[in-house]
């Protein structure tokens, strides 16, 4: 963190100095996790579901810090007692940012493809200036204003992604890191179990737009009306993308290789070309675009984006990760995460691959969690598209998953092509049977439906 005295931090996040003076300075790295803790740093002491950053706050002075944020005081640490840890640290953090006038916020948001996209933007962007990318999906009001305290005076630009669970949310990030660039990427149905319908989840990631700050670029996808429509919502310049003919960062000329990696023509004003991406999935190109007119809000000319592009490799695991066995299987785990858009662009994309290898394709699949009263239809929906797309063997995992299974015996005239298992061993033991070289098998859930444990345990198979 930039150097900032207790006194002043204290004032900032309206807390009582016990055991520290004023004068004292953090100059150290800001960290909610006491093995992290290092001199001159401050420890965030937060209550956890399993345990009590407090119980840590002695580890933590132990280590160096100058001072510790806690709800009250401990005993032979220096602290800065809040009523609220949490927000303090975003008090903290919007303080810190006030202080740096000269960084530029890239605020993203959207319901699938956020951490691709801001990895794919910190690979375009760093090459032009000291860039802050958050680590892993750190979105929420915890892990973004941690990625906001690692800015200082030398960082040009900070990529900020922010996630979405209530309305009010992105009101919230968007005040400790007022964007200059904001960017809506898509709206889907991820949440929409507490947020009720798509239109409230718009109305929540519009609130991105309306936070543009004056003289700043909004950005939104030309290609997804609801996104489109948040242009409304700002009177700042926007700027569109998309594959739609009106949108001023286009792609055209979409091709999808064997290996499922799109290629296509980056067309900006006038000037056009070639972009061959390393992600798998069409849905890649969309956040390319993205990433393309985040470059184009920010002064690169469209030679050193189309250039960032073609250079631009995956990052974040788990995400249309493909692994080639040497015993000619390949596997494609994309079960960090999952929701029905990025499951339809999933099996598209294993559809594709098997279309262009001539390759039997699998599709192993787990629940998609937080869809509210639209779960069913929603697993049935992916069920029935796997059918239509002809994958040739659908593996489905977990009770929670079931309706997907169902949906696929009852769309055309599958036989034994879908099967049904309620655990991961079973899944395993199945797949260790019945795969074969040159098949293609896509692993897919939500995080807590752990698939990712299962694609894992495929990739050491050989
Ligand atoms: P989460 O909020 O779950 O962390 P996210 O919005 O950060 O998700 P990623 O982690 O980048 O998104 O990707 C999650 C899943 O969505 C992956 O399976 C990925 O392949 C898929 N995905 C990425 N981009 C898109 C997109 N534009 N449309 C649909 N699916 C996408």
């Amino acid at each position: 963190m930039i150097p900032v005295s207790c006194g002043e931090i204290a004032d900032a996040v309206r807390g009582e100095l016990v055991g520290v003076e004023p004068t004292a300075v953090v100059d150290g790295a800001v960290t909610i996790d006491s093995r992290a803790a290092g001199p001159g740093g401050l420890f965030v002491a937060l209550p956890g579901e399993r345990v009590d950053g407090h119980d840590f706050v002695g580890t933590a002075t132990a280590a160096g810090v100058t001072v510790s944020l806690t709800t009250r005081p401990i005993e032979g640490s220096p602290c800065i007692v809040v009523d609220d840890a949490q927000r303090a640290l975003g008090d903290l953090a919007r303080f810190v940012i006030g202080k740096l006038p000269e960084l530029t916020v890239i605020a993203l948001t959207g319901s699938s493809g956020k951490t691709s996209t801001k990895d794919l933007i910190g690979q375009l962007i760093s090459p032009y200036g000291e860039t802050v990318v958050p680590e892993g999906s750190f979105n929420n009001e915890i892990g973004h204003p941690l990625t906001a305290l690692q800015a200082t005076a030398s960082t040009k630009y900070l990529i900020a992604e922010m996630g979405v669970r209530s309305l009010g949310d992105i009101t919230y990030l968007t005040g400790i890191t007022p964007p200059r660039v904001g960017l809506v990427l898509n709206v889907g149905t991820s949440h929409i179990g507490k947020l009720g319908s798509q239109d409230n989840i718009a109305l929540a990631k519009g609130e991105m737009i309306e936070a543009v700050r004056p003289g700043g670029i909004a950005i939104v996808n030309a290609d997804d009306h609801r996104v489109a429509a948040m242009r409304s919502r700002t009177q700042e310049r926007v700027l569109t993308f998309g594959e739609a003919p009106e949108a001023e960062i286009r792609a055209t000329d979409v091709k999808i290789d064997g290996e499922g990696r799109p290629a296509f023509t980056l067309r900006i004003g006038d000037f056009g070309a070639p972009v061959q991406l390393q992600f798998i999935g069409e849905h890649y190109v969309s956040n390319a675009l993205a990433a393309a007119a985040v470059g184009t809000a920010i002064g690169l000319t469209p030679e050193q984006i189309a250039d960032g592009l073609n250079l631009a490799v995956p990052v974040s695991a788990a995400r249309m990760q493909l692994t080639e066995r040497p015993d000619g299987v390949t596997i494609i785990n994309d079960a960090f995460n999952a929701n029905p858009e990025s499951t339809r662009a999933a099996l598209k994309s294993l559809a594709a691959i098997g279309r262009s290898r001539g390759a039997r394709t699998w599709a192993v699949l787990g629940e998609m969690l937080e869809l509210g009263e639209t779960s069913a239809d929603e697993h049935d929906a992916i069920g029935r598209l796997a059918v239509r797309l002809d994958v040739n063997r659908l593996l489905v995992v977990g009770a929670g998953a079931k309706p997907i299974h169902l949906g696929a015996s009852l769309e055309g005239s599958w036989g034994n092509e879908s099967a049904f298992v309620e655990t991961i061993p079973e899944a395993l033991e199945l797949l260790r049977d019945e795969l074969r070289a040159g098949d293609v098998v896509l692993v897919k859930s939500s995080k807590a439906a752990k698939l990712r444990s299962l694609a894992d345990a495929l990739v050491e198979d050989a």
